[in-house]
């Protein structure tokens, strides 16, 4: 388990190597045929800022080279933000008075019915809060049959599971699983995170051997940027994705770098990244690992995900409604977070054409399965 793997790395010598870093340990990176993590932290240093255009060009090749001229694209779909965890930085807590709304069937029917009406999609993203009660295996297992006949390729963003659940979801059309560990720093995870299941940090840090353990298609990670040093959290997940590739190599990975708005509640980021910042994350981590997707969400600003698409970012969300029930009326519920573009998927598409690149709906299909 990652768990025990975790324990040989020590979160401040993690962020006293990044920091040593000079521009020679720079070169090296961008010059090694098979970059390492020691290369990933030189590369995501302050000391490889004068170096970003380099980055930039090197990222942007390899992306062409494994990805081609494609942009792949994918829509959240939100059925419930009945959620039993504590997450200081989140308007779904369990604290927060607001109207929770967990879809009937019915209602998921009609969400798949309004998406497919806003664009040719196949990848959704299933996504929910954490009450295992109200939206646990059983409910997921239902949205997965309701959702199928509709998209070829279904990924789930909820509470972490058993490995037989995954299994079990697996059976019926699941194919991806996304999770965030939010941060890997675990002496200040509870902070963060300090009651529900979500507490327990290291069932969530297994997480992801369990996924692999099942058999899932797809994984995908991140960190939520704006809790701990930012260097010292990617780094862990280089290590995390680096391990799960040695581990579960027949499995495809993904990885998002959210970047933390203020919550329902007032909650502000203690550590803010800026747009060169993320730009230089995303190069450092296309050049450690070539094959990984690196996902943008409607987070980020549409100038921003235009100059990315060209350099690093292979799929995007489109057209993103963070409240349960979005896409067929305008709920009262509170939206998770804020969208910053706006855009319909249509036009996100024919931006994504006119700078000369094809917007991929689907990439997979259930025959596969
Ligand atoms: S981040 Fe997820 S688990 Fe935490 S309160 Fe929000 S919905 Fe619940």
């Amino acid at each position: 388990m990652f768990s025990d793997e975790i324990k040989h790395y020590d979160w401040d010598e993690t962020i006293r190597f990044i920091n040593s870093r000079r521009a020679r340990d720079v070169e090296d990176a961008l010059t090694n045929e098979h970059p390492s993590v020691e290369d990933f932290m030189a590369l995501i240093s302050p000391a490889a800022v004068p170096y970003l255009e380099d980055m930039a060009r090197l990222s942007r090749d390899i992306t062409m080279r494994r990805f081609g001229k494609t942009i792949s694209l994918y829509i959240p779909l939100y059925v419930s933000n009945a959620c039993t965890n504590h997450c200081v930085y989140c308007g779904f807590n369990h604290h927060n008075p607001l109207t929770r709304t967990t879809l009937s069937m019915e209602q998921v029917k009609a969400e798949c019915e309004a998406i497919r009406h806003l664009g040719p999609f196949e990848n959704l993203l299933i996504v929910s809060g954490e009450y295992p009660t109200l939206n646990g295996v059983d409910y997921l297992e239902q949205v997965l049959h309701v959702a199928r006949p509709y998209f070829n390729n279904l990924t789930i963003e909820v509470m972490p599971m058993k490995a037989r659940d995954y299994e079990r979801l697996t059976h019926s059309g699941l194919n991806g699983v996304v999770c965030f560990q939010e941060t890997y720093n675990a002496a200040r995870y509870g902070v963060y995170h300090p009651r529900g299941m979500k507490s327990i940090y290291q069932w969530r840090l297994d997480g992801f051997d369990r996924m692999g353990q099942a058999g899932v298609h797809k994984i995908g990670m991140g960190v939520l940027i704006g809790l701990e040093d930012w260097r010292a959290d990617v780094t862990m997940m280089a290590r995390h994705l680096s391990y799960l590739r040695r581990n579960y190599w027949r499995t495809r990975y993904s990885i998002n770098f959210p970047r933390m708005c203020p919550a329902e509640g007032g909650y502000q980021p203690r550590v803010v990244m800026t747009d060169k910042e993320l730009a230089q994350l995303t190069f450092a981590f296309r050049i450690l690992d070539n094959d990984v997707d690196i996902s943008y969400s409607t987070r980020e600003r549409p100038e921003f995900r235009a100059n990315m698409m060209k350099l690093g970012v292979t799929s995007m969300s489109a057209g993103s409604k963070t409240e349960p029930g979005g896409y067929v009326s305008t709920p009262d519920a509170l939206e998770q977070f804020h969208v910053s573009d706006e855009r319909t998927p249509l036009e996100v598409a024919a931006e994504i054409s006119a700078l000369g690149y094809d917007p991929v709906w689907k990439d997979w299909d259930k025959i596969f399965d």
